[in-house]
């Protein structure tokens, strides 16, 4: 080898091993990061994040302060991030009565002059059962799957979108106290959203992505509702590895948080890897039980597709006959 030839081979070699360990620090700071928080949100010491509790507002006040490590603006109440939620609400098969819960709401402001009116709503939601009822020698209801992972890769995505130079659209993240109660949070949400909501443009509500679901291929997800709008097509041609719910009969587009606002007219889905396992609102649903390199995967694969949506134009549209009344 002549030294110039040998010097381009050196360099050569340099560049790939630089690009490869470039490459291995960025998945493993995700995971990193992923595992990290998973690991405060789904611990015992949060004692299950039961909804309007104490514990729910300590998670509250932990995904308040990732929001403002990953330099997300406050969008909640006084200039913080947490949004108050007192009043009457709604229970299921209870009626009216009193609560008192609170979202935690970010927002990453557009940087195109014209798009950034336009608003993509990310959320999930932060309560979980709290303590309950013994089963095999444990009380603490977890819920690191429901919906420890979604509030993770809400954080995840904030994160992503940050370091990008273009984020057109304005991103609101949403994180709802009291869905597991009826969604109280998310009924007051509504009723005092940080921009109109017909600003909304699309909602993407993160639940239950800490295992993968055997009905469908391990590297995919699924979005409920999917043939309800153009949205769920659209993802999937930016990247998306999600297909339509394997679970119909499950009803599960109705069971989440993005259901009222669908009812808003807000084209609204849950994205989910749910195959109905068995610590599904059980004690068992715990950190023990996720599966980190799914998780990881799962995420991963969702934030060029969200990155698409945010810089894009596209309006997703209900289907024909499709929109939920
Ligand atoms: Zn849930």
């Amino acid at each position: 080898m002549n030294t110039r030839i040998r010097t381009a081979f050196f360099l050569l070699v340099l560049i790939t091993s630089l690009a490869f360990g470039q490459a291995k620090t960025e998945r493993d700071k995700l995971a990193n990061h992923i595992r990290g928080e998973l690991e405060f949100m789904a611990s015992d010491a949060l004692q299950g994040r039961g909804s309007g509790t104490h514990d729910e507002l300590l998670a509250a006040v932990y995904l308040s302060s990732e929001l403002r490590q990953i330099s997300i603006e406050p969008a909640g109440d006084n200039g913080g991030y947490v949004q108050d939620v007192s009043g009457e609400f709604e229970f299921y098969g209870q009626g009216r009565k009193k609560w008192n819960t609170r979202n935690v709401i970010g927002r990453l402001e557009g940087t195109d002059s014209k798009l950034k009116d336009e608003v993509v709503l990310l959320t999930a939601h932060m309560d979980h059962l709290g303590i309950g009822k013994e089963v095999a020698g444990d009380n603490i209801y977890n819920g690191a799957d429901d919906d420890a992972s979604g509030c993770v890769a809400v954080l995840e995505i904030a994160r992503a979108l940050v370091q990008e130079e273009h984020h057109k659209r304005t991103v609101i993240f949403a994180f709802f106290g009291s869905e597991e109660t009826g969604g109280q949070g998310n009924q007051y949400f509504l009723a005092h959203p940080p921009v109109p909501l017909e600003k909304i443009v699309a909602n993407l509500e993160f639940e239950m992505i800490g295992r993968p679901d055997s009905m469908v291929k391990p590297d995919e997800l699924w979005l409920t509702g999917y043939d309800r709008s153009n949205l769920g097509p659209e993802l999937t041609k930016h990247g998306a590895k999600l297909v339509a719910d394997p679970h119909p009969a499950q009803h599960f587009f109705q069971r989440s948080d993005n259901y009222a606002l669908a009812l808003k007219g807000i084209v609204a889905h849950t994205v989910s890897s749910f195959g109905l396992h068995k610590d599904y609102h059980r004690p068992s649903d715990d950190l023990s039980r996720v599966d980190f390199p799914h998780m990881e995967q799962a995420i991963e694969s969702m934030i060029k597709p969200v990155q698409w949506l945010v810089n894009s134009e596209f309006k997703p549209q209900w289907a024909e006959g499709k929109k939920p009344q």
